[in-house]
């Protein structure tokens, strides 16, 4: 049985084919776990200034104390050096990961090295198996190697399979890695970092349970979280029609990324949205292990084989917003089906969906512009709705018979800057945007943000609050600065982002309680504004300088709901930036930022 704070760190070396543990309660006791104890592992292990696909970058999995006990503290955080950006790397997922993890007897596993012949780790308890992963390397689909994998390793039920697609193989710096099939570790190139180091997959089972110091306290916290949770409104909703039921909301707004960002809004939004989508695809809902809510939406497709009448080749398709949004607003999608295939082919290989979208669009405009031509592309018109065009792109992306698809297989920035189109390039530090033209706020986000996700300060959620009384740059920068460095706690915890507002700081500290952890709200926003400061100051040792920060001019022609964006505005938002990040990670800085 695991004690309720984690404390043992999995330490995996894929060149040496070793592995051994460590107990670093000292770590987990400072930064409770996940985002907290993943950044100090991080440093700790990565050499500085490595290449991100170098034997010597480093993987660090963290799960956190509230995994595996609390409801919708599903979720495993994922740090590396970015093969996309060139910085740290962050990202998240469910599934059954962090369940996996912490059940056996985990709360974090460090990934180092790099193995000579293509190799699956397999992790069972205190066991951990290195596994000849040849017949497996080069698949099609990562799914059938998720399938593959599901029946020779033993422990279903409490097991997950964490494995890489081609992309992954081939290190293109935005492939991902697929938990539990429907899940990803979706940006910044984890897959990239698995090719890399000739890891297909990670499968960790665990037969544990977590002990915790005050079990009637227990049983009262979590069910009043649970219930906080089944009645919010917010949860009914990603319930019923999944987080694409943003589609309608942006759309009407004038705040959907449409046609690379050359609109706000598409004509066909009902076409592709969450709604029509239920109503004509939706086959089943899943949930992350210990979710309620179940906001995982899969599609049914029926495609009939050509030569055999009433047979059927039924795929079931994951789908959320921003897939929809990259892969079909984007792209000029005028039918949910174009798009759900789209989905699909891009998951199968193991790509972000949403840095492929944008790398879709950019190449789009640019052969419009004849920046490109179509020998560039291999023979693919590039067309806005052309989705025969779109999935023989994908395909290209992955096999790279261009020097444009190799280039394109680096993301939209990287192309731009050698073909030219860096205005239309819709990257920020070198991540890709994600489906939120909402205003200043989310801009800024993407580009200040630890991780340039729209999660980190859910800059998108300021903007559609602040709608005609666009905040000053200094209050702006601070609400999304308070924002992310609370989110910070969360994802140390590890809850998902999407029931935040169920874990308000009261109810963490008081669900803290009876694991033995005593921290008053206090104490946890401290905490979440010294992980934001450790953070930030590994970016800044790996090179990251917020002074050199640009926007794409792209995002100042279109249109959103607070009107056109200034750039004279967003220079002040940066400057207000830059000042805090200096302040905040700066030797001896006083003020409020230190904790
Ligand atoms: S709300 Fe959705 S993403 Fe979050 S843990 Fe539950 S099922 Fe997973």
């Amino acid at each position: 049985m695991s004690e309720p704070i984690p404390r043992k760190v999995l330490y995996i070396d894929l060149s040496s084919k070793r592995y051994w543990v460590e107990d670093r309660l000292d770590l987990f006791e400072e930064y409770l776990g996940g985002t907290g104890v993943a950044t100090k592992l991080l440093e700790e292990e990565l050499p500085r200034n490595v290449d991100p696909l170098g034997p010597e970058n480093v993987i660090v999995f963290a799960v956190g104390p509230f995994n595996a006990l609390y409801p919708t503290a599903s979720k495993t955080v994922a740090m590396f050096k970015s093969p996309h950006t060139g910085n740290l790397g962050e990202s998240h997922a469910g599934g059954r990961s962090a369940v996996a993890i912490r059940l056996a007897g985990y709360g974090a596993i460090v990934i180092k090295g790099a193995s000579d012949l293509p190799v699956w780790v397999s992790v069972h308890g205190d066991k951990v198996y290195f596994r000849d992963a040849r017949a497996i390397w080069g698949m099609t689909s990562s799914h059938t190697v998720g399938r593959i994998l599901r029946e020779v390793e033993p422990g279903s039920g409490v097991r997950t399979i964490m494995r890489i697609g081609r992309a992954g193989e081939r290190m293109i710096s935005y492939a991902n890695v697929i938990t539990e099939t429907y899940r990803h570790f979706g940006r910044l190139g984890l897959g990239a970092v698995f090719g890399s180091k000739k890891l297909k997959a990670l499968v960790v089972s665990g037969k544990g349970s977590v002990r915790v110091v005050d079990r009637k306290a227990y049983r009262e916290v979590y069910d009043k979280i649970f219930k906080l949770i089944v009645d919010s409104p917010l949860m009914k909703k990603y319930h019923e029609i999944g987080t694409p039921i943003n589609v309608r909301v942006l759309n009407a707004l004038g705040a959907l990324p449409s046609l690379n960002l050359q609109k706000a809004s598409i004509d066909s939004a009902d076409a592709i949205s969450g709604e029509y989508i239920a109503t004509n695809y939706l086959g089943r809902r899943v949930s992350c292990a210990h979710c309620p809510v179940a906001c995982i939406h899969l599609a049914v497709v029926r495609e009939p084989y050509e030569e055999e009448p009433y047979f059927y080749k039924t795929t079931f398709i994951g789908y959320d917003y921003e897939p929809i949004y990259a892969l079909g607003s984007m792209l000029g999608a005028g039918e949910a089906r174009d798009v759900l295939r789209l989905i699909d082919l891009v998951d199968s290989y193991g790509l972000d969906a949403m840095t492929t979208g944008v790398v879709l669009a950019w190449a789009t405009e640019a052969l419009s512009r004849g920046i490109i031509s179509e020998k560039d592309l291999a023979g693919v018109k590039l067309r806005w709705g052309d989705y025969n065009a779109y999935m023989k792109a994908v395909q290209y992306i992955v096999e790279q018979p261009t020097e444009l698809y190799r280039d394109l297989a680096r993301g939209a920035l990287y192309a731009a800057r050698k073909w030219g189109g860096e205005d239309f390039a819709l990257s920020f530090g070198g991540n890709e945007m994600a489906g939120y033209h909402t205003g200043p706020a989310a801009y800024a986000n993407f580009a200040f943000g630890a991780r340039h996700s729209h999660l980190d300060s859910a800059g998108y959620d300021l903007d559609q609050e602040t709608i005609g009384r666009t905040p000053e740059p200094g209050e702006l920068v601070r609400r999304l600065y308070e924002e992310e460095s609370w989110r910070q706690v969360l994802t140390s915890l590890v809850v998902c982002l999407f029931a935040r507002k169920v874990y308000k700081p009261e109810v963490v500290s008081e669900a803290l309680k009876p694991l033995g952890i005593e921290m008053s709200v206090d104490d946890l926003y401290s905490l979440g504004r010294k992980i934001y400061r450790e953070k930030y100051r590994l970016k800044l040792r790996e090179g990251f300088r917020p002074e050199d920060v640009s926007f794409p001019r792209r995002i100042f022609e279109t249109p959103t709901p607070h009107g056109l964006l200034s750039p004279e505005y967003m220079e002040k938002v940066k400057l207000e930036y830059v000042r805090l990040i200096r302040e905040v990670t700066g030797e001896g800085a006083s003020g409020h930022h230190d904790g």
